[in-house]
């Protein structure tokens, strides 16, 4: 409790006590509180939910970009609060603009069934977000203002949520995150330390869902990939966190 908060507090016994004994008094004295809980800084007291609720209010809010103009919802991201994974998109697509949810297009049923197979899900262990939260018309890539413009919200929402792990899907995400011209292909398929918000988190990257519809022949590849963030999760000894 804050030390304003206990004072109010007292004044009010004060004044209460002062009253059932008949008479009134304007309450005078000075309180010497301090505070029980540090306040103000999200990793210092207040709740989680309500954390990523002020950075997905203040993503609702967000004009910095002209994205802001076209988008008819926002996408701020969804899933545990505790992730094991925090799963990194490029940006909505249709579905994702018409609901304020991601990847819950056809990409995103095929992302689901990806983490599935390795033991994670959106409702147990894993968050989703992306790096814009707001759709490029058309589904074309997003340009490197609107993503430098977004990208202190996905950085609030890993300082919250401390993933163990990031899973970049996608070109765009993974060179935006990596700040790199690198082909996907050159980026996958490795663990790359991700430097942000003052941790080091292990970082994947691996081809998009949209990717693996287009193209069979990336199912193998992204699998492996999965697989190896499996092995990673397992040998960091949180393999009792992945779902059976
Ligand atoms: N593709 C993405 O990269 N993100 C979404 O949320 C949906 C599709």
């Amino acid at each position: 409790m804050r030390a304003a908060e206990k004072s109010t507090i007292a004044q009010f016994l004060d004044l209460a006590h002062a009253y059932c004994k008949g008479g009134y008094r304007s309450g005078e004295r000075e309180y010497q509180f301090t505070d029980d809980v540090p306040v103000d800084t999200p990793a210092a007291g207040i709740s989680m939910v309500e954390s990523l609720e002020r950075i997905a209010e203040d993503i609702q809010a967000c004009e910095n970009c002209q994205l802001s103009k076209t988008r008819k919802n926002t996408v701020p991201g969804e899933g545990s609060n505790n992730p094991l994974v925090m799963v990194i998109g490029e940006g909505p697509g249709a579905d994702e603009d018409a609901t304020g949810r991601p990847f819950v297009g056809r990409a995103g049923q095929l992302l689901d069934k990806m983490l599935a197979a390795i033991g994670l899900s959106r409702e147990s262990n894993c968050f989703i977000a992306n790096v814009t939260k707001c759709r490029p018309p058309g589904n074309r890539d997003p340009q490197l203002s609107e993503t430098d413009a977004c990208a202190a919200y996905l950085n609030r929402q890993i300082a919250i949520l401390k993933p163990r792990f990031i899973l970049s899907v996608g070109r765009v995400s993974a060179q935006t995150l990596l700040s790199t011209g690198e082909a996907i292909g050159k980026l996958r398929g490795k663990f790359i330390d991700f430097a942000v918000e003052g941790r080091v988190i292990p970082l994947i990257a691996t081809y998009h869902p949209s990717a693996l519809l287009r193209n069979e022949e990336l199912k193998r590849p992204a699998w492996e990939d999965l697989k190896l963030l499996r092995t990673a999760i397992t040998e960091a000894g949180l393999g009792e966190k992945l779902l059976q």
